[in-house]
């Protein structure tokens, strides 16, 4: 038995620091996450260390994303974009020009690749073009149903972007406001990027949550898995 865990715990040494290690990266919990590689259980773990490390957050977005490293913005303890970046496109879609939180941007990233490509392969038979937002940055407290709230928005840090919509290779254009409860392809293939985005956000507001989500996807880089 001893005998049987010793060569166990060599091979794994073997495996996770041989520079010849036979472990593909995406399984290899020392190598950082590449965005387009295969989600394994290790993704989300390595997503959350890249997100939480402005230097590597940005050495692994400038490899699937159009953008430019921006400094810092200070406003106050509240508000601010630390570390900042602008990003033009995600994979293979563009996006309105945006300021924004490089794990706020990752994140999105990781969603277009792993939730928004598929979903569009599978309900529509085409590929995503185009993220549509209504913003990330905004110095301001939360909304609520009942009025305003004491409490600062995820937006104040640019830990959450608004998606109001895709555009697509054949021409489709997808709404929140219009096809949320529109055709079912549109209305599955919206159902399904929700899903997922609950995967790669902390938290995830649709039109389920509340009519002020009723034109879009609130997608915050904090928060303990609200998903609705
Ligand atoms: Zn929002």
């Amino acid at each position: 038995m001893l005998f049987v865990s010793t060569i166990a715990v060599f091979a794994l040494a073997v495996g996770l620091f041989h520079p010849e290690s036979p472990l593909p990266d995406e399984w290899h919990p020392l190598k950082p996450l590449h965005i387009a590689a295969p989600v394994t259980p290790l993704t989300a773990w390595k997503l959350d260390q890249a997100a939480n490390d402005p230097k590597q957050c940005r050495a692994i977005l400038a490899g699937a994303a159009q953008m430019r490293y921006l400094d810092d913005k200070r406003v106050d303890e509240n508000c601010g974009i630390a570390p900042r970046v602008e990003i033009a496109a995600v994979g293979a879609s563009t996006i309105g020009t945006i300021e924004t939180n490089c794990a706020t941007a990752l994140r999105l990233a990781m969603w277009e690749q792993h939730g928004v490509q598929p979903a569009a392969d599978h309900y529509l038979n085409t590929q995503a073009t185009r993220l549509r937002h209504a913003g990330s940055y905004s110095c301001r407290k939360i909304r609520t149903t009942s009025g305003g709230s004491t409490q600062w928005s995820s937006h104040a840090m640019a830990l959450a972007i608004d998606i109001t919509g895709f555009d697509f290779a054949d021409g489709t254009r997808i709404r929140l406001i219009d096809d949320w409860n529109g055709d079912l392809d549109k209305k599955l293939f919206l159902q399904a990027v929700r899903d997922s985005a609950c995967i790669w956000f902390r938290t995830t507001l649709s039109p389920d949550y509340n009519a002020l989500h009723a034109d879009h996807f609130h997608l915050q880089a904090t928060g303990w898995g609200t998903c609705r």
